[in-house]
């Protein structure tokens, strides 16, 4: 799909308020990544120090039960910039996510995958990105053979329905991997909802936006948090969060049937007055019986979809809990202060 095509004249006048030594914000959502997150960091951290910038963590530690949030405050006891937001429970990435950029106090964030699937040396370009005057710089990955068939198969899917029922234009094979200004944090922060379908919610709020294409490598270590069953239910999410389509549909179902009921019975009516009257039809009978029931119970069930997050929105619960907040170091200036955490 085609992303945003931005007017040049706001990305030119973004390109030259650019502050010239911003805060970046590193938002990572963990969820039992012990195995991984000491590589994330040994991965990370030199490309932001070659940035030459400051920089922050803002670790949304997902109600992990392995020792993920040990190991984290242990780094950010030794010097690493940033700090843990820990959530009282797990409470999904998206919300998570939601919990990270509340916390963000950079004037960009970037959003990454604890898993390295997301390649920090991206961060790179992002940043060129940003700089050039986009507000937003998403990865999008150009080879998914890391996925299997059935995963790339029914995402391929699910962009293309998404697209054409929504009347946003959501990225294909874009994740959640990409920079964000502050004005597209702000942006998101003002949205109210509870259903937070992240990938979404950046397309919905728009902003000049800028594609780089990535390899997306299999996970580095540790395990995938996602089944079929979680991505089944993530998708309805996204699509009830942006389309009624699938509640109006029913009225051109209806009145399509409607027309065919209309027209078989003037054709009923007319067999009858030219070859009197017979009695078969206990077939076409159940056929149409069952046909009806299911397309009813379909369309009660798609009301229930709906019906089910208007609940969730009513109740107004917050979208996540905080249990703790462990502080780092402050945002670390590569420049002017040398590497702190290294040799502890
Ligand atoms: N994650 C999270 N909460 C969850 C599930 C996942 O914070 O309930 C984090 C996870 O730790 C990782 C990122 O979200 O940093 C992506 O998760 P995963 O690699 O399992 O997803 P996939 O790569 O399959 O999309
Ligand atoms: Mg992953």
């Amino acid at each position: 799909m085609q992303p945003n095509k931005p007017s040049q004249i706001y990305v030119d006048r973004r390109k030259t308020s650019r502050p010239a030594a911003p805060l970046v914000s590193l938002v990572v959502p963990v969820y039992n990544e012990e195995a991984v997150i000491d590589h994330f960091l040994e991965a990370t951290r030199p490309v932001l120090e070659s940035t030459g910038l400051a920089f922050e963590y803002i670790f949304i530690d997902d109600g992990s039960r392995d020792r993920t949030a040990d190991i984290l405050a242990t780094a950010l006891e030794n010097g690493l910039p940033g700090r843990l937001l820990g959530l009282s429970r797990n409470f999904g990435k998206e919300a998570a996510l939601s919990a990270g950029l509340d916390a963000v106090r950079g004037d960009l964030a970037i959003i990454i995958d604890a898993d390295l699937q997301d390649p920090p040396e991206l961060i790179i370009g992002m940043m060129d990105g940003w700089r050039a005057g986009y507000d937003v710089v998403y990865g999008v990955r150009v080879d998914r053979s890391s996925d299997t068939l059935m995963k790339r198969s029914t995402a391929g899917m699910f962009y293309r329905l998404f697209n054409r029922l929504a009347n946003i234009d959501m990225p294909a094979n874009a994740g959640d991997f990409r920079l964000i200004d502050r004005a597209v944090i702000d942006a998101l922060l003002k949205l109210p909802e509870r259903n937070r379908f992240m990938k979404g919610l950046f397309a919905w709020v728009g902003f000049p936006a800028m594609a780089v294409p990535y390899e997306r490598p299999p996970r580095k270590a540790g395990t995938g948090k996602f089944n079929y069953w979680k991505l089944w239910n993530f998708a309805l999410d996204g699509l009830t969060g942006f389309t009624t389509l699938p509640l109006r549909v029913w009225f051109y179902g209806g009145a399509l049937i409607a027309f065919a009921a209309f027209a078989y019975a003037l054709y009923l009516t007319l067999r009858v007055l030219f070859y009197g009257v017979d009695w078969p039809g206990y077939a076409s009978l159940m056929v149409a019986l069952l046909f009806f029931s299911g397309i009813q119970l379909l369309s009660i069930g798609m009301i229930g979809e709906y019906v089910s997050r208007l609940f969730g929105e009513a109740k107004q619960r917050p979208v996540y809990i905080l249990q703790d907040v462990i502080e780092g170091a402050p945002p670390l200036d590569a420049k002017t202060s040398p590497t702190v955490a290294d040799g502890e």
